[in-house]
């Protein structure tokens, strides 16, 4: 889906793996990420080490976060994330915050909040998720999160799991 193309949305978008060769996976990802049509790519975060988060014995995982420049609606972006997860053989099961090769998550869209049954902008697990919230700062330090405020202000103490910077 097409937004106005004369208008460049910055957005953010969250990666993870903990199959396959994560941080392959990741490199790969990044690589489709440039390949979104009306999308550019505008910088990549480091990888990051954390161990799995919501109880559910699996592989640790690789994260990061990319900052993209966008001409589709946040709709359409979700739908082309949804199409490299499947193209990397992202299998939907049951098991919420179960192992996966590839997960693309829309952090943030400019300054929009949205709250569909398919869609919620900014992603609500932005502020206790420091596999999110550590690379998101990192490329994105001063970045307003609309309902979260200031990214520099937020508490990385009251986030999770356990996480380390690789490269
Ligand atoms: P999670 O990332 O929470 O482990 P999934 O990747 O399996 O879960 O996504 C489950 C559903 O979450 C998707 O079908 C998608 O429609 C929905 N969803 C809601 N908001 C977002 C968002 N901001 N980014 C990505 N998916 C989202
Ligand atoms: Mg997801």
């Amino acid at each position: 889906m097409s937004g106005n193309k004369d208008h460049w949305y910055p957005a953010y978008v969250g990666l993870g793996s903990n199959l396959q060769g994560p941080a392959r996976q990741l490199e790969k990802a990044f690589s489709l990420l440039t390949a979104i049509p009306e999308t550019r790519l505008i910088s990549k975060s480091s990888l990051y080490h954390s161990a799995p988060f919501g109880g559910v014995e699996q592989p640790d995982y690789v994260n990061a976060v990319a900052s993209l420049l966008t001409c589709l609606t946040a709709q359409g972006l979700l739908r082309e994330l949804q199409r490299i997860e499947n193209e990397r053989g992202r299998e939907r099961n049951d098991v919420r915050w179960g192992p996966r090769v590839l997960d693309l998550d829309l952090l943030v869209y400019a300054n929009h909040k949205i709250d569909e049954p398919d869609l919620s902008v900014p992603h609500p697990g932005i502020g206790e998720r420091n596999f999110v919230l550590l690379p998101l700062r990192e490329i994105a330090s001063g970045l307003d999160i609309p309902g979260l405020g200031q990214i520099a202000k937020l508490d990385v103490s009251l986030t999770q799991p356990e996480i380390s910077r690789i490269e």
